[in-house]
């Protein structure tokens, strides 16, 4: 048997791996079950495609998308390896063909739409593949699909349960780029993955450069520069279907490349917009979230959002299409005031569609991660820190290679304030929000503050020098340094944390970035 090495420079052409592939191929090798957790463009593929190659018998792969699936295979076939897929696009004489193909030996990795997997033509055939060529392995691609708490829930993805009772000796390699917890225990349940080799690469991703820029009345002449200056090609992700169509047609008159992309359009005209961008025919795809989960393009250098993301989670893997072939490229957040406007009239809209009441749970955690989304664009510390700190990831340092790594913002000694703010939140016994908690640094007289005795505490109104903002931007500051931590059951209460008490033993210092305007002054509205 060749080495790993030898195989994957064979196969696919490469010289090295990337970090992670090579254990999870040896383990694949060696039938264990996996969970691999690799940000987009990570190189999933591979972990389960080279043991493909090394083992006897068919790997049976289980993607969602039919897209992707095609372009992967064509892929494999076009280096001379023997793939096919199983999904509703085939006929009766391909599927017959493509079966033959299978039972002969031919197909090594066998793609399966999760809907086929149960139907009544695929299980038997699985039984004339296991008894005639043998099953080397499961592969179950985007495995976050199986849980209700990811972002993309597929309930025929519940259904792999059955592949596993039926052939338990077989080994299951399931991956995502999925970062939660949560995702990652309901498919290690689900699957009943036995004793699992976890695998969980870091999501930093070192190719992409971040930043925020202001979104104020010249926002677009900024984001036309921003698209003349920029390599390549990439994607302008904006909140409504009207907007992407307004700013395509804009963008077309000042000479650029671009089309629309959206949920709004015709089958073909989607499809063949996103053809046309995938085979640069046009450089810039102007779309909502429905564009990008599953399109294949390696080399897209940048990802403007010219909106604000939903949640920091969206905006990490919206923003990671960019790059993916590991070259460097740049990702853009326009940042303003107004989008909180739209986005909290979107959420104050999610109701239940019988009653017409509001769906108080969905808009409190929908609140909570536009939050954290406001928090980002806002932050001073490194982007890339307050990302990965979002994943539960901790990065030392700084980047060097985003907005405020590069131009840092002055930083000041605020060591007595963060003493006083923690103080307070430790009077209050973390029981409160941040609003309140400033409230009773600055003296308010508000019922609330009054009502709980709080203006009896030592710590109210000897935070009256500064504004409330100011509180607040040290409040998120101290959050993203991990000297503070807060709930994240959606009512965000701050809580202290071993850090927060060496802070108020003054035992550490806390220094503060300032963000570009001052914090003395409301803030600027659009
Ligand atoms: P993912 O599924 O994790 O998003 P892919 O498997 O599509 O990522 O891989 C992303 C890109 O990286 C692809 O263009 C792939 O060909 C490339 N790639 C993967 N592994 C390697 C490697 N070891 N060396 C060079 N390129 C690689
Ligand atoms: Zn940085």
């Amino acid at each position: 048997m060749p080495t790993p090495e030898e195989a994957l420079k064979f196969y696919f052409g490469y010289d090295a791996f990337r970090p992670g592939q090579r254990e999870i191929v040896e383990a694949a090798i060696a039938q264990r079950d996996q969970l691999v957790i690799m940000p987009t463009g990570g190189g999933k593929s591979i972990c389960y495609q080279l043991p493909a190659l090394l083992m006897d018998g068919v790997t049976i792969v289980v993607s969602p998308l039919i897209a992707l699936m095609q372009d992967q295979v064509q892929a494999l076939q076009d280096n001379g390896i023997g793939a096919a897929f199983l999904n509703s696009s085939l006929g009766p004489t391909e599927l017959r063909s493509t079966e033959q193909a299978v039972l002969a030996g031919q197909i090594k990795l066998l793609y399966v739409a999760p809907e086929r997997l149960m139907g009544d033509r695929f299980l038997p055939f699985l039984e004339r593949i296991d008894a005639e060529v043998g099953i080397a392995a499961f592969a179950i691609d985007e495995a976050h699909c199986l849980s209700e708490w990811g972002h993309d829930f597929r309930p025929e993805y519940r259904q792999l349960k059955t592949l596993r009772q039926r052939y338990p000796a077989v080994p299951m390699t399931a991956l995502t780029a999925t970062a939660t917890h949560r995702v990652q225990e309901d498919i290690v349940a689900q699957l009943a993955l036995r004793d699992p080799r976890i695998h969980i690469a870091s999501f930093n991703r070192t190719n992409l450069y971040y930043e925020v820029r202001p979104k104020q009345r010249d926002v677009y002449r900024h984001l036309l520069q921003l698209i003349r200056q920029a390599p390549g090609a990439g994607i302008v992700y904006c909140l409504s279907r009207k907007k992407v169509d307004e700013l395509a047609f804009r963008l077309q008159q000042d000479g650029i490349e671009a089309l629309p992309y959206h949920a709004g359009l015709e089958d073909e005209t989607r499809a063949a917009n996103q053809t046309r961008f995938i085979r640069d025919d046009v450089r810039v795809m102007v779309a909502t979230v429905a564009f990008g989960m599953g399109i294949n393009k390696p080399d897209v250098r940048f990802v403007i959002h010219y909106d604000l993301p939903r949640s920091l989670e969206n905006y990490y893997q919206e923003a990671g299409r960019a790059g993916r072939d590991g070259d460097p490229a740049k990702c853009t957040l326009f940042f303003g005031y107004g989008d909180l406007n739209t986005v909290e009239f979107l959420i104050a809209q999610k109701v239940d569609p019988t009653t017409g009441a509001p769906l108080e749970d969905e808009q409190r955690i929908a609140r909570q991660q536009l939050r954290r989304v406001v928090d980002y664009a806002e932050g001073t510390e490194c982007r890339r820190k307050i990302q990965l700190a979002y994943f539960g990831e901790s990065f030392a340092g700084q980047c060097g290679n985003c907005d405020n790594c590069l131009h840092p913002r002055p930083v000041e000694d605020w060591t007595i304030d963060a003493q006083k703010l923690l103080s307070c939140i430790a009077r209050c016994k973390e029981r409160f929000g941040m609003n309140h908690i400033i409230d009773v640094l600055r003296g308010s007289r508000s019922p609330k503050v009054l009502q709980h005795g709080h203006d009896q505490l030592s710590t109210y109104g000897i935070g009256k020098d500064r504004s409330a903002e100011a509180w607040k931007h040290l409040g998120r500051s101290l959050l993203h340094q991990g000297l503070m931590d807060e709930t994240t059951d959606g009512y965000s209460i701050p809580k202290l944390n071993a850090q927060s008490w060496e802070v108020m033993r003054g035992q550490r210092t806390v220094m503060i970035a300032l963000p570009a305007r001052s914090l003395d002054e409301p803030a600027p509205v659009g």
